[in-house]
């Protein structure tokens, strides 16, 4: 055989018959539906059954913390012991249960960041419905500057508008609101 006709470096690992690259099947996700598809996935060891969600943070291409909804680690989960439920006024007189047993996923990703010393100044947080108030101030000062989210938190009005005052970007992929078990 020739060098012309020389199977190339690696080519014994290729069955035959298989172009790589050229497989019709395969829709290669772009970065943002990467990182939110392994959202998704983090998303599924959340521990509150009101709302299992997670949140991903990203610098430079790069997954450098991920959070899920949870307990605070070595405590009991909503799971195992059920929720711990509160029951919030709203300014019309409405009452909402919140299950505040849990830490919220954006909350609990800059947590780790901070424990392992990781810096999230400038990076972008992916998270299944806009944040919640109390996140939001937090993502704003943890130096997030860019916000994805597939979808609307019901009453994410106020953290909408902070988010804009403090010059951070927000993406929401559908504009359909989720209401969060938390409105009952
Ligand atoms: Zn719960
Ligand atoms: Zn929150």
């Amino acid at each position: 055989m020739d060098a012309e006709n020389a199977a190339p470096e690696g080519a014994a690992d290729v069955p035959a018959g298989r172009v790589y690259g050229q497989n019709p099947d395969h829709v290669r996700p772009d970065w943002q539906e990467y990182f939110l598809r392994i959202m998704d996935t983090v998303a599924t060891r959340a521990n509150c059954d009101r709302g299992r969600a997670a949140a991903i943070i990203v610098r430079d291409k790069r997954i450098v913390a991920t959070g899920y909804v949870g307990a605070p680690a070595g405590l009991p989960t909503c799971d195992e012991v059920g929720h711990l439920i509160k029951v919030a006024y709203d300014e019309r007189g409405g009452q909402h249960k919140h299950c505040v047993r849990t830490t919220h996923a954006e909350m609990n990703a800059i947590a780790q960041a901070a424990r392992h010393g990781t810096p999230i100044d400038g990076a972008t947080i992916y998270i299944k419905m806009t944040p919640c108030l109390d996140c939001t101030k937090l993502l704003i000062n943890a130096g997030i500057r860019r916000v994805v989210c597939r979808k609307r938190y019901h009453a994410d009005h106020d953290s909408v508008r902070i988010l804009r005052e403090a010059g951070v970007e927000l993406v929401v992929l559908s504009e359909e609101a989720e209401s969060y078990a938390e409105m009952e």
